[in-house]
């Protein structure tokens, strides 16, 4: 399998090329050059996670890992998890549903791909001898779920940026008290947008780049967007009809993990992208104009996101894989923060998303009504997920799964004021309050983070 670049001026790549770099050389961001197909009694009911993972890994991977050592990467991966089905689908009403996606070791959907992407990476720079270096911008869950999968490894160093106060005190924790000497934690001083930005600059500085060897991991990273679309395969194989997926948004990593599924032949009825107040998609799909506004800080702040990168793969698609008007249209967004989607463009898009936009307010009455009627507590992503759930107009027949993207106790105030209850840290995050914490604070300066990167690199 090839790798092709959404903007169409990048020679194609391999699986491990797409693994171990960034975005394309013209920067866009790849995708396979054909979708593999995925037939339905590939993945059944019956079927376990980690071997769903392999069947669609192993299409993508194209024997580029030999069957064996991807197979124990994915198992390696996944044992980690403190339930045996990995993703649990769980019924709350009649027709509803949550795919809990939070049991991996920090709490929040990040690990499922994050931790075969961590084994993968480590694999192939051992057969290059080679080392990598892996700058992160996260609005809270990526950086920890990295650190998890990367930490302690030899071949790596890991640079992750958060903004500084824009994210929640157990997301912060669970990055800042990590002890492994190849972890660099750097608070910036502004929003994830700007940490996001930084980190696209370092890598289209090419003599910085190609020096620190650097590499990424967040959801520009194709491999994890595939690893992704495997929850979308073992929900829908449990369910009597196609269903809809609800799914809280920030960089459309998630819900383009859904049409990914979609393309290898998954039967899903529709995809509903429920964002916060940082509403840039939901604004896309309803009005056709693609417009950044200042990031806002929320109760969901996994979602405090203006720009979606991954938006880009579903333009790509959307316009019958048209690479050199995404290239017009990306130049004119990034020059003007605003792009008008082409009707043709906009008539693809709204035939597979759906959008819904929610509050802190309708975050804060859902978490407490999802508590009343089920006795269950959300955190306030899941609950940006209920809220567009509860305002779909479908019929009773059609399955309706809103992911559930992060444990409660990782967003513990927003739920306690809600619920009156306090959602317990697993026992082995228990002392994480007491744990003491590792970070740089920077200020929101490129060149300032990038001095920083190379003094610790000369000191490795
Ligand atoms: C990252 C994240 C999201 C958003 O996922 P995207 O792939 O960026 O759209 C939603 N909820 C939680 C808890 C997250 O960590």
């Amino acid at each position: 399998m090839r790798y092709i670049s959404t903007r169409g001026n990048s020679p194609p790549r391999s699986f491990e090329d797409v693994l171990c770099s960034g975005l394309a050389s013209d920067g866009g961001l790849y995708v396979p050059e054909t979708w593999p197909c995925i037939e339905r009694r590939t993945i059944t009911a019956d079927t376990r996670y980690a071997d769903a993972a392999y069947e669609i890994l192993s299409r993508f991977a194209s024997g580029e890992f030999a069957g064996p050592e991807l197979k124990a990467d994915i198992e390696g991966a996944y044992a980690a998890f403190e339930v045996p089905e990995v993703a649990p689908l769980v019924q709350i009403d009649d027709n509803r549903y949550l795919l809990e996606l939070f049991h991996g070791p920090t709490l929040a959907f990040k690990d499922i791909a994050m931790q075969v992407l961590g084994r993968l990476f480590e694999r192939a720079l051992e057969r290059s001898k080679s080392r990598a270096t892996i700058v992160a911008a996260t609005s809270g869950d990526t950086g920890s779920a990295a650190i998890a999968a990367l930490g302690g490894l030899s071949r790596i160093d890991l640079f992750v940026l958060h903004p500084r106060n824009r994210i929640s005190e157990v997301q912060r924790r669970q990055m800042t008290t990590a002890r492994f000497g190849n972890v660099h934690n750097i608070a910036i001083e502004g929003t994830f947008d700007d940490a996001q930005n930084i980190v696209k600059s370092l890598f289209a500085d090419e003599e910085f780049s190609a020096n620190a060897r650097l590499a990424a991991v967040n959801s520009i990273n194709f491999v994890r967007i595939a690893a992704q679309s495997v929850y979308y395969f073992t929900a829908a194989a449990r369910l009597a009809r196609p269903p809809i997926f609800v799914v809280p948004t920030g960089n459309f990593g998630d819900v383009f993990a859904g049409e990914a599924a979609m393309r290898m032949g998954l039967e899903i009825e529709r995809l509903v992208v429920a964002t916060n107040a940082n509403d840039i998609l939901c604004r896309a799909i309803h009005d056709g104009v693609y417009s950044t506004r200042a990031a806002e800080p929320t109760l969901s702040p996994s979602m405090d996101i203006q720009v979606a990168s991954n938006f880009e793969r579903a333009l790509f698609e959307a316009s019958n894989r048209d690479g050199a008007w995404v290239r017009g249209a990306m130049a004119e967004f990034a020059e003007c923060r605003r792009l008008e989607i082409p009707r043709t463009v906009l008539v693809n898009l709204r035939a597979r998303y759906e959008a819904y936009r929610c509050d802190d307010a309708q975050t804060l009455e859902t978490i407490a009504s999802v508590y009343r009627q089920t006795g269950r507590l959300v955190d306030p992503h899941t609950a940006v997920g209920v809220h567009a759930a509860d305002r779909l107009d479908t019929s009773p027949e059609t399955p309706l799964v809103v992911l559930s993207t992060a444990d409660p106790a990782k967003f513990p105030e927003s739920v306690r004021s809600e619920t009156g209850i306090v959602p317990p840290l697993p026992p082995r995050l228990s002392d994480l309050y007491e744990r003491e914490e590792h970070v740089t604070v920077l200020p929101n300066d490129r060149e300032q983070v990038r001095a920083f990167i190379e003094h610790r690199l000369a000191n490795v």
